[in-house]
């Protein structure tokens, strides 16, 4: 029952009072069962349900991540695996921003500051393989991570940016989702995100040309994708961890965060899409480094 309880309430569904039921009398279930059979369309919509709750587990796995501290169910891949659906998404992300800057000094910096989180933190003993890209595009205020360690900034990001402080900010927090496995994790929520995976997946291990159209929805999917509410909140979280760990200002983050808000008129950057919004992110952010900093006396 465990795990129908942690599905249903996950989802949220109005479903999730039936498990206070279990305790009932005899007679209240018998109750139960004479509304399930005057009701046959109820009875369709249990087996629905129970087949996506199958199929949900089947298709997922659960996993403690060492990282965040927490369970969670992903979606089935390793993390090589992860690695390798980054590696051959890159260049379609790359090619959707107008590719990558050619200026030495800028992508030098973005790289550098990434790998000071890197190798200044645990998530140098994660598996994952970090590569920091500078994308050309100078309209489009973002930063994106992908499955494996592929991080992405933007210039127009970049440049709005007033310090080395808060680009460590952008750069931890995209580092946050991918030592979270949050994009993984939502794959697993939605199929459809899932099954373009596979078909990318498959179209890697069969040596296929990689621009294919699936390749071209999958990363499109990526980019608009809406981690949830939790999911920023962790990647926050870790963010302002790395930047303290790195000898980084954390207020930065919160810096950023202002930076977006300001900006954001038309799409929202991926730092500020939490969906729902908690509305105190900052105040959140504030609370992380007055508790970090308390650990560090
Ligand atoms: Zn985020």
């Amino acid at each position: 029952m465990n795990f129908l309880r942690r599905f249903l309430s996950g989802y949220r569904l109005p479903f999730a009072r039936f498990e206070q039921e279990e305790g009932m009398p005899a007679a209240s279930q018998g109750g139960c069962l004479n509304l399930l059979l005057a009701n046959p369309r109820l009875i369709i919509a249990l087996f629905v349900i129970g087949g996506g709750i199958f199929k949900y587990y089947s298709g997922t796995t659960e996993y403690h991540n060492d990282f965040t501290g927490h369970e969670q169910r992903v979606a089935r891949y390793t993390p090589e695996g992860e690695i390798r659906l980054g590696l051959a998404s890159a260049p379609e992300m790359v090619r959707q921003f107008g590719g990558e800057v050619a200026d030495p000094k800028s992508t030098a910096l973005v790289n550098r500051v990434g790998q000071r989180i890197v190798s200044s933190t645990l998530v140098r003993e994660t598996p994952y393989r970090f590569q920091f890209h500078l994308l050309r595009d100078d309209q489009t205020i973002n930063a994106f991570a992908l499955p494996g360690g592929q991080i992405f900034i933007t210039a127009a990001l970049l440049k709005l940016l007033k310090n080395e402080d808060q680009l460590a900010g952008v750069l931890g927090h995209e580092i946050g989702h991918v030592v979270g496995r949050h994009s993984i994790q939502q794959m697993a929520k939605s199929e459809f995100l899932q099954s373009l995976a596979e078909g990318v997946g498959m179209a890697i291990s069969n040596g296929r040309d990689q621009s294919s159209v699936q390749m071209t929805e999958y990363v499109s999917k990526l980019i608009n994708l809406k981690y949830g509410r939790n999911d920023e909140l962790e990647a926050d979280a870790l963010g302002v961890r790395f930047l303290i760990e790195c000898g980084y200002d954390p207020e930065n983050m919160i810096g950023v965060m202002e930076i977006l808000k300001k900006v954001s008129g038309g799409r929202q950057p991926e730092m500020l899409s939490t969906h729902p919004d908690p509305g105190n992110r900052i105040e959140h952010i504030r609370a992380e480094i007055t508790k970090l900093r308390a650990e560090q006396k």
